[in-house]
């Protein structure tokens, strides 16, 4: 054979084989993605009566892309300190992409006062690195907020899927529970993501007196509009407000991969590469949460873009407050 033949051939050989890649990943993103929508009609929940409401509510965000000072770290991750009356929860541990001890995070709470003595809980929303702890925790289904071991002894964690760390109890959710007076987490929702797969998402429900539901959000990737029917199927109460991460990564990506393709854009949107994320499917979220008549929404820059961001600031207008690391968020 010569070498103009063997390399048409090898070249042949490669395109069939990156071909019956893309095939298979497309039907198990589209079995996912069924099997997510058939898991999503299947899950009705009684109501969560009798939880309380809270006078006071407080996110401070820990680690997320924008600072309110350039003395804080900033990443393209999430741990909020949530502070519901008496209850102090730590919602995701932040990214730590650089395996440091201590972490970003770490650096954030000594420098805004957090004790992590006076947490009385964790909860995790998903199982992505930007928020357990860094892509080793990924890999190896653990979480941690730092480089080196932090005590977590006596502290229940709440992982919506098999997660472990050597110190915390780690607790699978599985349902929504109340796990605190006026606070509630709201079960994980399933989404099948082109990439990362199969993905259960929990977020956290905090009913603030005389005002609603507050909903506390991670990565946000089972979509702003089943978060909301599963809290509007959970609770009496309107939903006041939403604060977190929603995975609107429209005209940029926080995440570069390989320092070229947009990851987040790619990757952790629930919609295959050849039809991504646009402003229309931004603009009909937000159309959503609209008719709710939200008192507030702060959107997570760490998985959205600048002009989602542009878009929730104009559609809210006075009921909207960005979300800067170091900056808390109160209602009360
Ligand atoms: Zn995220
Ligand atoms: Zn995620």
């Amino acid at each position: 054979m010569s070498v103009r033949r063997a390399f048409a051939f090898a070249l042949g050989g490669l395109s069939g084989l990156a071909l019956a890649a893309a095939a298979g990943a497309s039907a198990r993103f589209y079995a996912g993605r069924r099997c997510a929508d058939r898991v999503w009609a299947a899950s009705r929940y009684p109501q969560l009566g009798g939880m309380g409401a809270v006078e006071r509510l407080t996110i401070l965000p820990l680690i997320d892309w924008y600072a309110a000072s350039e003395d804080l770290a900033t990443e393209p991750g999430v741990a909020y300190l949530v502070r519901a009356d008496d209850t102090t929860i730590l919602f995701d541990v932040g990214y730590n992409q650089g395996a440091e001890h201590p972490s970003p995070l770490l650096r954030n709470m000594a420098a805004l006062g957090v004790d992590i003595a006076g947490v009385d809980a964790l909860v995790i929303s998903h199982a992505h690195e930007d928020h357990q702890g860094g892509s080793s925790h990924m890999r190896g289904c653990t979480y941690a907020l730092s480089g080196q071991p932090v005590d977590l002894k006596g502290i229940p964690a709440y992982v919506p899927v098999s997660l472990s760390n050597p110190t915390a109890e780690s607790i699978v959710v599985d349902a929504p529970r109340v796990i605190a007076p006026g606070v509630a987490r709201t079960g994980p929702i399933p989404r099948q993501l082109f990439f990362l797969g199969w993905t259960l998402e929990q977020s956290l429900a905090v009913n603030v007196k005389g005002k609603g539901i507050v909903l506390i959000v991670g990565c946000g990737h089972p979509t702003l509009q089943r978060i909301v029917d599963r809290a509007e199927m959970l609770f009496d109460e309107p939903i006041y407000g939403l604060v977190g991460g929603l995975h609107y990564p429209v005209t940029a990506s926080r995440e570069q991969l390989f320092g070229l393709l947009p990851a987040q854009r790619l990757m952790g949107t629930g919609k295959p590469p050849w039809d991504p994320i646009n402003r229309q499917d931004v603009e009909t979220a937000i159309g959503y949460l609209e008719r709710r008549q939200p008192g507030l929404v702060s959107l997570s820059p760490h998985d959205s873009c600048d002009w989602s961001l542009d878009a929730f600031r104009t559609a809210f207008g006075q009921a909207y407050q960005d979300l800067l690391v170091g900056e808390e968020i109160v209602i009360q």
